[in-house]
Order: C-alpha cells, then sequence, then structure tokens
C-alpha cells in the first residue's frame, strides 16, 4: 500500500493540491493554479 494519495482525476499520480470547488485532491498536471481548481471544475465553470 502506498501512503500517497493519488489524483482523484487520472488516478496514476500523486495528488498535491485540492480543488477548492469540489475538494478533490488532483496532480498537478489536473490543477489549475490560476483558479485554484481542478481541471473538471475549470471546464465547468466559464
Ligand atoms: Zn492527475
Ligand atoms: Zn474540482
Amino acid at each position: 500500500m502506498s501512503l500517497e494519495t493519488l489524483c482523484q482525476i487520472c488516478e496514476s499520480a500523486p495528488a498535491a493540491y485540492q480543488c477548492r470547488r469540489c475538494g478533490a485532491l488532483v496532480c498537478p498536471a489536473h490543477y489549475d493554479e490560476e483558479t485554484g481548481l481542478c481541471t473538471d471544475c475549470a471546464a465547468a465553470v466559464p
């Protein structure tokens, strides 16, 4: 077992950020630092 939390979007990279909208833990590739959102939420917000 790994102690690292995996990105909830790709489930292959360690999560380094938390989306401020849905709370998902995501890796840098799936996080938008400008908005503080995961890529799922960033795509849903104008
Ligand atoms: Zn990811
Ligand atoms: Zn999100």
